[in-house]
């Protein structure tokens, strides 16, 4: 059976992981030079930046790949736990650190929150049973249907999970001190959502790094990608650069091939999606051709937020930078609100990842700072500023915070939500598909198999899971689990 898999982003890669182990025949396509999708090395005059995730947690879901080719996860992927990850630093130029050892975190909330303190476990236990709730009936499983949704068990884990809290909601019932339930409500960013509308079973994402902590692999997180390509290599996928799926061609209620950008046609006996679905799919059939995803139905499903990135190189070494930096803003709510109407902030929340601070090496020359600031998803906003004056602007606030960044800069590049769309076929340039800002949305993200086409899967940020590097790893192999009749039943 031969398989063709459009897109070779870390989902894309995963499925082909799986399916190559079982003996199966599979042909990658990328449209980029590189794999690994928004998992993008950006290299220049000796800076390494990790484009994509820089926060990576589940480093046993990337293992499992490397095992399934044989390699020895520890020598490929040299992960570094970051006990103390997340310097969260705020208007008023207080900090709270965010850490996977319980004690230093109770140490610093019995200083503005003893309350709090002393709950500190028992919320660490519920994100925890958030986690294994999802772990158990959505993590690992596909949906392909709206059947899925109605067995019993899954609507009885659905009530457990909180879908009707928000997690701004969920975060104070735990936490009384505003500048800690701040630092907890960026974990909605994580899926690309709003913590004001987006369920609290996302609060399992504190369970991922207060519990089971931040990773780092050594060289560069863009190892990752690496390694999946060499473990691809290994069980024999054809894997194809710089070589985009220009169309489908459909007989009956079948994918029958798909045409190259070179001109060549591919056969097909089934055809997995990787790339965003949402994107995708317009672009590869017709609208005829896809009775169940109509223009319409597309325009109605809010994309999740964009990302306004600098990748700046400086020719020093800011000690006041951790690993991990996030600079909130003074009024997040109202940065979450002005988000929605499809605007960009003026008073933004500004990440910065500089891996140099655990990893020298990967920027000898000075650090190499990674800016993120969430960004609207490009909806043709007129007011947008350009690109000189957001960057302008980032850097005037940093130096307010007491960040002379600026000053320092050797190299640089920015990127606009517009950017992410075009390179890596994002839509509207949404870092993670669909929003999860409504609490059916979160559920009911689009199937891992088409309704129209018996042999058409999607894996990765579009489908479920969802997005961020961990889920769409496990998209992949769901989707191969679905393929090979290997997903368990979920009782
Ligand atoms: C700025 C930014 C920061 C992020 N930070 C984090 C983080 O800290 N931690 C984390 O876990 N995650 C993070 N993410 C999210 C994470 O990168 C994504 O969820 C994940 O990498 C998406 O993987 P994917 O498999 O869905 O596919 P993608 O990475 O979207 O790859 C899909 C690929 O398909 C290709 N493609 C599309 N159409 C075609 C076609 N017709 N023919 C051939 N190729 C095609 C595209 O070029 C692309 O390479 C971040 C993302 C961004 C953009």
């Amino acid at each position: 059976m031969k398989t063709v898999i459009v897109g070779g982003g870390l989902g894309g890669l995963s499925a082909a992981v799986y399916l190559a182990k079982e003996g199966g025949d599979v042909h990658l396509f990328e449209k980029n030079e590189h794999f690994g999708g928004k998992m993008m090395p950006v290299d220049q005059d000796g800076y390494h930046f990790d484009f994509g995730p820089n926060t990576i947690t589940m480093p046993h879901v990337f293992k499992d790949v490397l095992f399934q080719a044989g390699l020895n996860p520890n020598e490929e992927l040299p992960f570094l736990s970051i006990e103390n990850h997340t310097r969260n630093q705020f208007s008023d130029g207080t900090t709270i650190d965010f850490s996977s050892n319980p004690d230093f975190m109770k140490e610093q909330l019995r200083k503005i929150d003893p309350t709090a303190a002393s709950h500190y476990d028992e919320f660490l236990e519920e994100v925890e049973k958030l986690y294994h709730l999802s772990n158990r009936y959505f993590l690992n499983r596909t949906f392909s249907s709206w059947r899925d949704y109605l067995s019993p068990s899954l609507a009885r884990a659905m009530r457990k999970v909180r879908p009707l809290q928000s997690m701004d909601r969920f975060f104070k019932h735990y936490f009384n001190h505003p500048h800690m339930v701040q630092a907890l409500n960026r974990y909605a960013t994580y899926i690309g959502s709003s913590p004001y509308a987006s369920p609290a079973t996302f609060a399992m994402i504190a369970h991922l790094e207060l519990n089971e902590g931040v990773y780092y692999v050594k060289g560069g997180n863009t190892k990752i990608a690496d390694s999946f390509v060499k473990a691809a290599k290994k069980l024999g996928v054809h894997l194809h650069s710089s070589t985009e799926v220009e169309k489908f061609n459909v007989k009956s209620d079948r994918i029958s091939s798909v045409k190259l950008s070179t001109g060549e046609f591919v056969e097909a006996d089934r055809v997995i999606v990787n790339g965003d679905l949402l994107e995708s799919l317009p672009a590869l059939l017709t609208e005829e051709e896809r009775p169940s995803l109509k223009d319409k139905k597309i325009c109605s499903i809010d994309p999740s937020t964009s990302a306004f990135v600098i990748t700046a190189g400086l020719d020093t070494r800011l000690n006041m930078l951790n690993h991990h930096h996030v600079l909130f803003s003074s009024n997040y709510y109202e940065e979450f609100r002005t988000l929605r109407r499809g605007q960009y902030s003026f008073d933004p929340t500004i990440y910065i990842s500089t891996s140099s601070k655990t990893d020298p090496e990967v920027s000898p020359r000075g650090d190499n700072c990674f800016i993120l600031v969430n960004a609207p998803a490009d909806q043709k906003d007129n007011d947008a500023p350009s690109a000189t004056t957001y960057r302008d602007l980032i850097y005037d606030k940093l130096y307010e915070a007491g960040f002379p960044l600026s000053s320092h800069v050797k190299i640089e590049q920015t990127y606009t939500p517009r950017d992410i769309q075009y390179r890596f076929r994002a839509f509207h340039g949404a870092i993670y598909g669909p929003s999860s800002n409504s609490k059916l949305q979160a559920f009911r993200r689009p199937f891992n198999q088409s309704v129209d086409y018996k042999n058409l899967y999607f894996c990765g940020g579009s489908t479920h899971p969802g997005g961020g590097s961990p889920m769409v790893v496990l998209s992949g192999k769901n989707v191969a689990d679905k393929i090979l009749g290997k997903l368990r039943s979920i009782e």
